[in-house]
Order: C-alpha cells, then structure tokens, then sequence
C-alpha cells in the first residue's frame, strides 16, 4: 500500500496521519480538509478559547510537524469519492488517487424546523470561524438564549455567565444532557446552571426566532411565551457528515457503517470519528461525538493499515466537559443501564451505572482519580465494587 488519502482535517483525520506515521507508514499521507488553516482541537471552542479568544492554543501541530513527518495537508472540499478508480475529486478541481481512503469527515450542526434560524444574531458553535464570531457577538451582548441543554448549549452557558451575560437556556426534553447522562447527574446540572444565573427551561420548545428588519430579538416557544435576547445560540446537536459515502454507494445509517474492524462496505474505505457508524463491544451500532472515539478510531485502522494486527475495536468510551468549575467526567456508556447507585462525596454525586449485574458507565465531578480508575472497571460485577465500598481507586489496583 503507497498512498493514504484522508477527508477531513479535524480532530480524527489529523490523527490519523500522525497515527500512520508513528506506525511507520512510509507512503504518502494525503489530508484533505475543507476547513482553512492547520488542524484544531474542538473541545476549547467552548471552554478556554471562548473565555480568552487566544487561538493559538487551539492548533493540534505546528506546519513544522506537518513538513518533517511529510503529510500533506490541502485545503479543499472533497465532493467526489471514485471508488471504481480509487480517487477522490476536489472542487478546486484536483483528483487524489488512493489504496486506502479514510472518511473522516466529522458532523454538523443540526437545524431543527424553528422559523427565522437564519437571521443576524442566531450562531451556531462547530468552527473556529463559528467561535470567533460568537464570541464577538457576546462582547456586546445583554442576554443569549441558548437553544438545546447538550454539552456545547451549557458550557457555552458558563462562560456567557462568568463574563456577566444573562442567558436563558431552552431544552426541549424533560432535563439537561439526558442522551448521555444518568438523571442524578443531570439533576445536578440543572441545580449548578441554576446556581451560577442561567435561566433553565425544561420541556420548553422554541418555535421561532423573533426578528425586527431581519436581526433577532429572540425567541418564541411552543406555548407562546416569548424570551428576549440579542444572540441566540443554536446547540440542538448534530448529524453525520455522511452524503459523501452515501453517494459512493457506501452503507449509511446514522453515519457511515464500518464494521468492528472500522472498514466500511468497500475494503479500500474505513471511517473514523464523529461520521462513523460502528459496532459497540456488545453489538449495537453506535455512533460517539468525543475526542476519545476519533482519535482511538485512528489509531486502530492506522494499527490494521500496518500491521497484521487483526482485533476488534473495543476501546473504553469515555468523555468530559467543563461548565463552570464542574469538570464532568464520563466512562463507558449507560444508556442502557438497569441499575444505577449514587455515592455522595462531600454534596458532590458520583453515578455508576450497571447492566445486568456489571459495570457499564460512571459519571464523575472534579474527581480525575476516580475516572481513570473507572475506565479499567467497566465490566466487572457489582459485588467486587461493593466489596471496596466503591473505592474505585482501591478496586483498580
Ligand atoms: P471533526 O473534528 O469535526 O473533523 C471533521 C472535519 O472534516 C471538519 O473540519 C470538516 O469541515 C471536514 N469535512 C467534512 N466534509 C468534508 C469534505 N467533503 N471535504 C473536506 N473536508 C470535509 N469532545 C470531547 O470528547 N470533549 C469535549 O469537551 C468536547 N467539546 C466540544 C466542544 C465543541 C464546541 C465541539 C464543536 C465539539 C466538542 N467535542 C468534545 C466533540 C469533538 O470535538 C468531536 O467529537 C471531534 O472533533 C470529532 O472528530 P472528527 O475528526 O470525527 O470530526
């Protein structure tokens, strides 16, 4: 195999050149990203970039990275993947040949059916580009409405707090996070966003953006209340980049289907990241948004591209956010837990949530000693934790 072609300069498509030449790959390493400038970290965007606006601490490498391991990384917007003559098309019109494609292509932010989302003042937070202007945006501003109580919706919702803006926050969903947190933990939240000034509506849905000569002035929910703001941020979460792989006539059902080894339908295709679709530990197709998942993605397919190494990726999921002085750490996945139990530490909750007897996610507060011991636990029974009156620490040794 000579040459590697990667869509995508996020989070995931820069590991996963860095990944292939820490390896040893010796071929070409293509990376092809429509966004300008090198590849950036996401998670700051939202936290430390937001708060400081210093730019520089967001990049992954400096160009002189990119010049000694010798990846080539090109600004453009790939449009065409050619599976019959292995080649990707670009919209500056150049054509890249590839033995292996990685699609790493990431997601977007999702537009919900709410009238007037294209006004002057509703922002969305994906790019560096979208920070930048939100930020500018809150250097003026009175009072933000955040519309969604995800993790991008709150975190924004700190920071806006800490620098004296009011921000109302509207979720339409009974409580905060609830995709991927127990209710204990969200409950929690809600009391901390309460706490630091934020307005929390629960099942509270916007309809419209409210507009005078086409600049928001807020927004009007389902049962008519209306709430004023001059910036309003769209956090509602986000869809796959999938259309790529799905006009190739690759598999596509809430990203891009690969199988446990990463590799999509087409043996010359995996995918990787916040785009792909793959087979958790136990089966079920499950799609992460976390730096966790794009960058062990990465190092798995680069690991199989290699090497003989054949294994199923089976990586811990795990995941954090930072609101306020609450930094929220997450091992494993509870969705589906049947049992969950609640230590209090000193006013500050921890969540273990179990299936079936074992382990399957923890949820911890400012606790990083307890996280990274969770992420050796998972899978293992109740009763062995129950034996360390859930020490975590102690149980891991
Ligand atoms: P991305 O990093 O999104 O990269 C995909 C890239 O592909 C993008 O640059 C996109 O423009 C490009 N692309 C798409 N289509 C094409 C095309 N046709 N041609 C060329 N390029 C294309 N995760 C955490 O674990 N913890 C956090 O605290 C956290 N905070 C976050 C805060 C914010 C504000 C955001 C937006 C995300 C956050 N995340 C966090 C999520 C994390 O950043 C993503 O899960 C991660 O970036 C996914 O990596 P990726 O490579 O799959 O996608």
């Amino acid at each position: 195999m000579q040459r590697v072609v990667i869509i995508g300069s996020g989070q995931g498509g820069y590991q996963m050149a860095a990944s292939l030449r820490q390896d040893g790959f010796a071929g070409s390493v293509t990376l092809i990203g429509e966004e300008p400038g090198l590849p950036y970290q996401r998670p700051p965007l939202s936290k430390a970039y937001m708060a400081d606006g210093d730019a520089s601490r967001v990049l992954l490498k400096p160009e002189s990275f990119y010049e000694r391991a010798s990846i080539s990384v090109v600004a453009d917007r790939v449009t065409t993947i050619d599976r019959r003559a292995q080649a990707v098309l670009t919209e500056g019109g150049e054509r890249h040949p590839y033995d292996h494609l990685v699609i790493a292509t990431g997601s977007r932010p999702l537009r919900p059916a709410i009238a007037g989302l294209e006004v002057e003042g509703v922002l969305q937070l994906r790019t560096l580009a979208d920070a930048a202007r939100l930020r500018d945006s809150l250097s003026g501003c009175r009072h933000a409405v955040v519309i969604g109580g995800g993790f991008i919706g709150l975190e924004f919702a700190a920071v806006a707090r800490g620098m004296g803006v009011g921000v109302t926050l509207v979720e339409a969903g009974p409580r905060l996070m609830a995709r991927a947190l127990s209710p204990e933990m969200s409950a929690h939240f809600l009391a901390a966003h309460r706490d630091m000034g934020t307005e929390v509506l629960l099942d509270a849905m916007v309809v419209s953006v409210d507009q005078v000569d086409g600049r928001a002035l807020g927004v009007t929910l389902r049962d008519g209340r209306m709430i004023a703001g001059d910036l309003i941020l769209l956090a509602a979460g986000v869809c796959p980049n999938a259309e790529l792989a799905a006009d190739a006539g690759l598999p596509v059902a809430n990203g891009v289907v690969v199988d446990a080894d990463l590799l999509t339908a087409d043996p010359a295709i995996s995918a990787l990241g916040d785009c792909a679709n793959f087979p958790a530990a136990d089966g079920t197709p499950i799609r992460l948004e976390s730096v966790q998942a794009a960058v062990d993605h990465a190092r798995h397919i680069s690991r199989r591209l290699t090497s003989d190494a054949r294994a199923p990726y089976d990586a811990v999921p795990w995941f954090w956010s930072d609101q306020g002085d609450l930094k929220l750490q997450i091992a494993g996945i509870g969705a589906n837990a049947d049992e969950r139990i609640v230590i209090d530490q000193d006013g500050v909750p921890m969540v273990l949530c179990f299936r079936d007897g074992r382990l399957e996610a923890v949820e911890t507060i400012n606790a990083p000693g307890q996280h990274i011991a969770a992420r050796k636990l998972i899978g293992v029974p109740l009763e062995l934790l129950k034996e360390t009156g859930f020490d975590l620490k102690a149980a891991a040794k």
